[in-house]
């Protein structure tokens, strides 16, 4: 068995622009082989300035174990590398670079198989998954109008915004009054609020019929503080893209939000994805996996199978973007706010690796200014 990683800056294509454009085009793909046959995985580079950090877990440690011990199964890689690597903790960069491989391991192994990454998860119960457009953040008010009107154009009827708490009250209110009420909106706030100011914030939105409102307490583990403000909110409350462990899924779900969202490239894979969506069902809670809504499908693609075999996913994060057609195959096609999942062997995606050269990681300091670090700190020069 043989792991590659692979460093890409991929262009994240969309408009208008986004003032996030240049951090979210950091990409880390995982290659594994066997053989002839390889299974692809991705990475979510948290951060996006610590792609080193992830490449490094996966070069000098679980690539060596994997091949030391002939470790093949998803199931089993996910379960020991954690292990192995508690100590450094069971989050962030550690289940992050597990995450690409033990993906790669299902692709690989359905390829084996002849048979696609769905119907090794118990098999397709549809092709078509509801996507939300996703946007990317925004300094005007007037290109989140533009961006959920494009939204609305492509077939998407859920647009969820990510704009500061500076703007997003204005930019919520100007959407009702300029498009109005056909689009549902969703508000992901990345954790700006203490537990008085969410309340208060959940008060004033409530007005405008809001799908949800995303990971509104810094720290988002404040379970705490979700909890007191679960059980006032008009709104409903999701969060799950910084949690990493089943024990603080349960945490989460304990606090009483409305929506869980696993992110697959973050938590450590498919396998552990699964486990995620058991433990949501016993408590009847919707899921709705994160997914970083750049121009990298590698990761949407794994999501989207899991949910072609899973009805408790009730609808996947999505981007309003586009792909890069030189380097995917197969990407999904989005047509009426549902995203095909792509037939064929493993993910049914094939990444056009001769083309992975045209992008190459371009170094720079990437930051995502979230909680609430907008405007705090001016760049010199
Ligand atoms: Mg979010």
């Amino acid at each position: 068995m043989k792991v590659e990683v692979f460093k890409l800056s991929i262009p994240f294509l969309i408009y208008p622009e986004s003032e996030w454009t240049d951090s979210w085009a950091v990409h880390l793909y995982v290659k594994v082989s066997k053989g002839d046959v390889v299974g692809w995985g991705e990475t979510l580079v948290a951060g996006s300035g610590i792609i080193g950090a992830y490449s490094s877990v996966i070069e000098e440690l679980i690539s060596p174990v994997i091949s030391k011990f002939n470790l093949e199964s998803p199931w089993d890689v996910e379960n020991i590398l954690e292990k192995l690597m508690f100590t450094a903790g069971t989050c962030g960069v550690v289940t992050g670079a597990i995450s690409s491989v033990e993906m790669a391991l299902w692709d690989l192994r359905a390829k084996e198989l002849g048979t696609s990454v769905a119907n090794l998860l118990g098999g397709k119960i549809r092709d078509q998954i509801p996507v939300y457009a996703s946007l990317p953040r925004y300094s005007r008010v007037q290109d989140v109008i533009e961006a959920t009107k494009k939204a609305l154009e492509k077939g998407f009827s859920v647009v969820k915004l990510h704009q500061p708490p500076g703007n997003v009250l204005e930019a919520v209110k100007e959407i009702r009054e300029r498009i109005g009420n056909e689009v549902k909106l969703a508000l992901d706030l990345n954790a700006p609020f203490d537990l008085k100011e969410a309340r208060v914030f959940v008060e004033k939105v409530n007005r405008y019929e809001i799908e949800w409102v995303e990971e509104p307490i810094w720290p988002p583990n404040d379970y705490y503080s979700l909890e007191k403000l679960c059980r006032i909110s008009p709104v409903p409350v999701a969060a799950g893209e910084n949690e990493y462990t089943l024990h603080g899924f349960r945490n989460l779900l304990e606090a009483g939000v409305s929506y869980l969202q696993p992110d697959v490239a973050k938590i450590g894979g498919v396998s552990k994805m699964m486990k995620v969506i058991d433990l949501a069902s016993s408590y009847n809670v919707r899921v709705a996996p994160h997914d970083r809504p750049d121009s990298s499908p590698l990761a949407s693609v794994h999501t989207l199978h899991i949910a072609s075999a899973r009805p408790e996913v009730q609808v996947v994060e999505y981007t309003l973007g586009e792909y890069p057609a030189d380097l995917f195959h197969d990407a999904p096609l989005v047509r009426g706010g549902k995203a095909t999942v792509p037939d064929g062997k493993g993910i049914g995606m094939t990444i056009k690796e001769e083309m992975i050269k045209n992008y190459p990681l371009t170094p720079s300091l990437r930051i995502l200014k979230f909680s609430d670090l907008e405007g705090k700190f001016k760049e010199n020069g």
